[in-house]
Formats: structure tokens, C-alpha cells, sequence
């Protein structure tokens, strides 16, 4: 049996990324996937590149059209991307009225080129890129194996696959994605809190049409005559056509909805949903901390929620390099890898509280259809232009304050709603039993 230095499991990409840099610094690579190609996207995905605007895990990345690379500035590594990419200008909260926004980030500007755009990216292209870079490192591949066993040996970790192969490894890297099955079976998951299951929806829209379209937009359109009540939606552009929007909503019936009959129906008028993609997201709480018995977990394996690509990149880099280290120091354990599982404590659980992305979540579901129009109306200045997910509820908690007194007078129960509303009582909203749809990104 080749005894391998590390064993990559999972290729998406935190793994593609770890397996890369660990087989460019010379280890003996094994990366093992359970699809046929890495490159191909089956599972929801808004693209969006996170961040060119905003601190995310204390690293300030962007997106650089000249040298085709997103940069990591302060991690000190870059990674190729030759693929398309569409800029988009702002994210709007969008009333149930159809009319009335909140504004995070100031479109006109980052349209005009004097303020900062963000893009959408093809997540096939980053990934077929990857995939180029670790077949040209040597990495050995094997796919179409689904990972379904792993133990502590003496000379490292053994990790056994559905279809029969046995692996062994000096370390392994769990980048399996968000429901990590080596989370679950080495224990990992013992000590995080389960929260939610939620299924995720995402079609992709041709022949939208509407004002100010370059942006992701999100709101609540309400059914009151069909039953399906309130009917949560988020839209921003698709990379792959001009006129296609990705819509997340919650699966066919609200689409129908959403697209025919509510008082957004007319961005609508002519369109084709040209594909459409799922995903299920268990979210727990983010683990201790991202290590157990020399397998080192990467990306979504170990946090709450979603990493996003860029964390999934800087953390399969990362991981991969603390494991070039303990080798080179002949420390071949925890104490080997300490500099990445400092690194993700003090800038992943340390930084971001996930109960923030939770208030974000679900903020906007404790108003009703009225107060939601109002708290959209009063609400005009421009917010602090950013995309992370866990300083969104922040910025917005921002705009509401100089109306709160305007608030109070004209709307006490809507005043009392926003005094009372707590990350406690964000997370007991996203209980698994209300199974409540989590937002896109
Ligand atoms: C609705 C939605 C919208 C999103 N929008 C964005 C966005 O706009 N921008 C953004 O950056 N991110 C977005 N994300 C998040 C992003 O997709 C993930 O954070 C990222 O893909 C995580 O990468 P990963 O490598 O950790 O996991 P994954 O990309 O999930 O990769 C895990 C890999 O492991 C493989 N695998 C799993 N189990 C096994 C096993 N037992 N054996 C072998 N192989 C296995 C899988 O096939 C997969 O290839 C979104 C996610 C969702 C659900």
C-alpha cells in the first residue's frame, strides 16, 4: 500500500487547493472524490467572489482582472482564475412592495468605476483550474470514492473508501464540505451544537428584466390568495448569460409565484429557467477547533454555515502548508500544525460570531408585510458597502438607529420587535424543527 503524506478528502475548494499546494511543495498527494470531475458544479452556489470590499477572516482578498488572480494580501498567496467574471454594484433588501430598498453600498458609484464593484465568478473554471494545478503537481487522484472511514494508526491516519481502496497518510485534510461525514464519524461534531437543516433552491432565470439590475437584491414577496404566505427570494447576475439571473427561492411552486403573480412578476415577463441546482445544509455550530487525530478539517467541514470560496481556499492553503511544516520539522502531529489551528481560531471563530449571520438570516422574517414597507421607506441613506454575511445584520442595525425615535412614535410594535430581538432568539428561529430556508450566501 503507498503510504502518502497527506490524504486530501474532499475535492472542491478547499480540498483542490490543499492538495495543490501540499504536491507543489513536494509531498506525496493522494486526493480522493467522490465525483468523476472536480470541475463539474452540482451543488447550489451563488459565485460570488467574497470580498473586494470588506474584511473576511482578517484578510482583505480581491479579485485582480489584470494578473486574472484572486489575492490574498495578508496570507501571502494568490490563486489563478482565468475564467469569466460579471461586476456587480450593490445589495439591495428589497420591500414586499416592490419599490422601496435598502441600499448596502452606493450602486451609481461602484457602477461608474470610482467606487469598488464585486463579481460573480464560474465556479466550474476556478475548479477545473485547481484540478489542472494538482494533475501537474503529481497529485494522485481517485475519484468516484466516497470516503466513509477514517482511524488514528501509529504512523498517521488510515482513511477507507466505500469502494474498497485503503489509504494511508502521515496527515489527512477533511475538506469534505459543509455535511462532513469525517466530522461526524471522528467525533468532531460531538462538541458543536446542531442548529438547522435546510434545503436550498437555485434556478437559473433568462430574460429578466429589470432597473438597476447589476446587484443582489433579496426580500419577501407575500401570497396571500395561493397559501404559500411569505415568500423569501434573493437574485443577482449569472455568469454564464447576459439576461440570466440566479434566483434561490424556495423550490418550484414559490417560483411559479414569485415569477407569475406577485408584485415583482413584471422583471419577469419573458424568461426560461435554463438550469436549476440544490443543497443541503446541516449548520452547526463551528467546531473547537479544526483538528482530531492528525486530520486537519478545511472550509466547510468544520465551520457554521458556509466558508465561501475564499475561505475554503485560504484554509485548504493554510492547512496544507502547516502540514509542509510539521513534516519539515519532523513533528508529524497536533503540535506540527499548531500555526493553522491558531490561525483558524483566532480569525474564523474568534472573529466571526455565527449568531451575526443567523440575525442577518432572519431579521427581516420577524417584521410583517406592513412593517417591512415601512422600515424600507424611512430607511434612505446608503449603507456601508460590504458582502460579509456576518457583519451584514451590523450595517443594517446601523441604518435603523437615527429612526429609531421616528420609530418609536409612529410604530411602537415594530420598536418593540427590533428592542427584543436578540441572537438568542435569531438561533431559536432557525430551530431544525422550523426548518426555515437559510439564506443564500
Ligand atoms: C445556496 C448557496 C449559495 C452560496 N453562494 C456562495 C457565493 O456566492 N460565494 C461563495 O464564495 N460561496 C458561496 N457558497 C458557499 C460555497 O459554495 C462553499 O462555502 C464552498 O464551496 C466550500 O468549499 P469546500 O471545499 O469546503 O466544500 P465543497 O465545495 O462542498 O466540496 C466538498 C467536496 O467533497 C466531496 N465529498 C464530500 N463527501 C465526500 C466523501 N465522503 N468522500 C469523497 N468526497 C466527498 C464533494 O463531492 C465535494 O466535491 C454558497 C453555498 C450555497 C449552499
Amino acid at each position: 500500500m503507498t503510504k502518502y503524506d497527506l490524504i486530501v478528502v474532499g475535492g472542491g475548494t478547499s480540498g483542490l487547493e490543499a492538495a495543490k499546494t501540499a504536491a507543489q511543495n513536494g509531498l506525496r498527494v493522494a486526493l480522493v472524490e467522490r465525483k468523476s470531475d472536480p470541475a463539474e458544479v452540482l451543488r447550489s452556489c451563488a459565485q460570488m467572489f467574497l470580498m473586494n470590499m470588506d474584511s473576511f477572516y482578517n484578510e482583505r482578498m480581491y479579485f485582480s482582472k489584470e494578473q486574472k488572480r484572486w489575492i490574498f494580501p495578508v496570507s501571502n498567496f494568490s490563486v489563478g482564475y482565468s475564467g469569466p467574471y460579471r461586476e456587480f454594484y450593490a445589495c439591495h433588501f428589497i420591500a414586499p412592495n416592490a419599490q422601496d430598498r435598502i441600499e448596502i453600498g452606493d450602486y451609481e458609484a461602484n457602477a461608474s468605476g470610482s467606487g469598488v464593484a464585486a463579481v460573480v465568478f464560474n465556479k466550474g473554471a476556478l475548479l477545473g483550474g485547481l484540478y489542472e494545478e494538482c494533475t501537474r503537481a503529481g497529485v494522485t487522484c481517485y475519484f468516484e470514492r466516497n470516503a466513509t472511514f477514517a482511524s488514528r494508526g501509529s504512523g498517521g491516519v488510515q482513511i477507507k473508501t466505500a469502494e474498497g481502496d485503503t489509504l494511508e497518510g502521515t496527515f489527512c485534510i477533511a475538506a469534505d464540505g459543509i455535511n462532513s461525514r469525517l466530522a461526524r464519524i471522528t467525533g468532531l461534531n460531538k462538541q458543536r451544537r446542531f442548529l438547522f437543516t435546510a434545503g436550498s433552491v437555485s434556478y437559473y432565470v433568462a430574460g429578466v428584466q429589470f432597473d438597476r439590475s447589476e446587484m443582489i437584491c433579496m426580500g419577501n414577496a407575500y401570497d396571500h390568495k395561493g397559501g404559500l404566505g411569505a415568500v423569501h427570494f434573493c437574485m443577482l447576475p449569472s455568469v454564464y448569460r447576459e439576461d440570466e439571473y440566479w434566483l434561490y427561492i424556495g423550490g418550484d411552486e414559490k417560483l411559479d409565484y414569485f415569477t407569475k403573480k406577485s408584485r415583482f412578476s413584471h422583471w419577469f415577463n419573458n424568461i426560461e429557467v435554463t438550469h436549476k441546482r440544490c443543497a443541503v445544509i446541516n449548520g452547526w455550530s463551528p467546531a473547537a477547533e479544526p483538528f482530531k487525530d492528525n486530520i486537519i478539517f478545511a472550509g466547510d467541514s468544520c465551520w457554521f454555515a458556509e466558508a465561501e470560496n475564499t475561505g475554503a481556499l485560504m484554509s485548504g492553503h493554510r492547512a496544507a502548508s502547516a502540514v509542509c511544516e510539521a513534516l519539515h520539522k519532523g513533528q508529524p502531529d497536533r503540535a506540527g500544525v499548531m500555526s493553522y489551528i491558531s490561525w483558524w481560531k483566532r480569525n474564523w471563530a474568534e472573529t466571526h460570531d455565527y449568531r451575526d449571520f443567523l440575525c442577518y438570516a432572519v431579521f427581516f422574517r420577524i417584521f410583517t408585510e406592513d412593517e417591512l414597507n415601512y422600515l424600507h421607506r424611512i430607511i434612505t441613506q446608503k449603507l456601508f458597502w460590504s458582502l460579509n454575511p456576518f457583519n451584514l445584520y451590523g450595517h443594517i442595525m446601523r441604518g435603523v438607529q437615527p429612526h429609531l425615535d421616528r420609530i418609536r412614535r409612529e410604530q411602537p410594535g415594530l420598536a418593540h420587535k427590533l428592542a427584543k430581538f436578540t441572537p438568542a432568539q435569531a438561533v431559536a428561529l432557525m430551530k431544525p424543527s422550523t426548518r426555515a430556508g437559510f439564506p443564500a450566501y
